[in-house]
């Protein structure tokens, strides 16, 4: 026996363990709604326009290479993600509140705010909406942080406890960290209309609790990238007065560039007395998240980020983006009617109107482990145990197929 002997096995990760699963399965109707990323109507991964044209772009410029990037990243790129997650008129922009560090995508900012959190507050508690994205609660355990829950989805009325959400927040230590899905909340896909998200931000203010922003989904929930930023942009105007903001930026949706892990961390800093103030605490800060880069992964990757500052500043690219974002989102939207109808067609037992009310990739359709395991096992159809349906999965060629089965394993 050596020292690695008694380490002991883990079983594979949920998601990516369905990802295998449906890998291997050789019936030809399979269908693969477990893993959240967007597929075209032949159930394809979709290369958007606007990313091919920053790719033609990039490969044509004599000045190409491989360089290191920066610390922080491509300022190109940062500034850029900036701009449109907290818009062009942001306070917080004029008078020049925020740091940003370019990130391995969403969870790789999730990471950065983890660990600054876990270095300067470690005290600090840190509330999930229950249910969250599984990886969310791992992320900012491994760095000992204690973690705990608001509630947020009520089986019964497929709505937000918004009672039990808010008494949460009250009833928190002060200045705890609330994780916050800025829109297409995953895996339940129902976001806080606009009056609750100004309820849930004014609750949190009173109790100085900082808030982090999970941004995952700009764009891609509605094709709207101000319409998804709502909250982000709401929660600046309200708190930023008084506490920082943390928001953690993904475009691996919205730009569909998933593997090439491009994201942005930004904190917003409260404001200070004076812009000598500002200036210095900015600079504090952003040497010590460039600490934490630079022992990890020492500078981020530069593929990625390169592409999406491309789409980012040149006006005929963003426009292109803009309307492959609505490709996406008009498609998912499109087939979330085509289940509910179907399942309505068939008079499958049951209120499905949820699936279209959902926003985002992701329909919480209600099914039970035990009718998606059979989903899985009789029908060749894959989804999370929780009854997480990615929508991006369907098609005009395989609805039918799902909806007949759904409506098999419920009756
Ligand atoms: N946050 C949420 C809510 C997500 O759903 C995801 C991806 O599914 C992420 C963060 C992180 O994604 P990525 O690291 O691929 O950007």
């Amino acid at each position: 026996a050596t020292i690695f002997n008694n380490i002991e096995q883990l079983p594979p990760d949920a998601l990516f363990g369905i990802k295998q699963r449906y890998s291997k399965d050789t019936r030809s109707h399979k269908v693969d709604l477990g893993i959240g990323a967007y597929r075209d109507n032949n159930g394809k991964p979709w290369v958007l326009p606007s990313v091919k044209l920053a790719e033609h772009s990039i490969h044509s410029d004599p000045s190409y290479n491989h360089e290191y990037l920066n610390i922080s990243g491509l300022n190109a790129f940062t500034t850029g993600a900036s701009n449109i997650l907290f818009g062009p008129d942001s306070i917080a922009i004029k008078e020049s509140r925020i740091v940003s560090n370019q990130s391995v995508s969403g969870t790789g900012a999730l990471h950065i705010a983890a660990k600054f959190i876990s270095k300067f507050f470690p005290e600090k508690k840190i509330y999930f909406s229950k249910p969250t994205w599984a990886n969310h609660q791992a992320i900012f355990q491994a760095q000992n942080l204690q973690c705990d829950s608001y509630p947020y989805w009520d089986a019964a009325t497929k709505s937000i406890d918004m009672e039990g959400y808010l008494n949460a927040i009250k009833t928190a230590p002060r200045g705890s960290v609330f994780v916050l899905h800025a829109c297409a909340h995953n895996p339940t896909g129902l976001d806080p209309t606009n009056e609750q998200w100004a309820n849930i931000l004014d609750m949190l203010n009173m109790g100085d609790h900082l808030v982090l922003f999970d941004s995952a989904y700009q764009g891609f929930a509605s094709g709207d990238l101000n319409k998804d930023a709502y909250a982000v942009r709401l929660g600046v105007e309200k708190l930023s007065d008084n506490v920082p903001i943390f928001v953690c930026q993904s475009f691996a949706k919205n730009v569909g560039m998933y593997g090439e892990r491009v994201g942005c961390f930004h904190l917003v800093l409260p404001r200070q007395s004076n812009e000598d103030e500002t200036a210095k605490v900015k600079a504090a800060l952003s040497s010590q998240l460039n600490k934490i880069v630079r022992s990890e992964i020492s500078n981020p990757p530069a593929y990625g980020a390169k592409i999406v500052a491309q789409i980012l500043n040149d006006e005929n690219m963003t426009n292109q983006w803009h309307k492959d974002m609505v490709t996406m989102s008009s498609r998912i939207i499109k087939m979330r009617h085509s289940l509910r109808d179907k399942l309505n067609e068939l008079g499958t037992p049951g209120n499905w109107d949820h699936i279209v009310s959902q926003t985002g990739m992701f329909s919480f359709t209600g099914l039970t482990a035990d009718m998606v395991k059979r989903l899985e096992e009789e029908h060749a159809i894959y989804m999370v145990s929780s009854g997480r349906a990615s929508i991006a999965g369907l098609n005009e060629h395989n609805v039918d197929h799902v909806a007949k089965s759904i409506d098999e394993v419920v009756n």
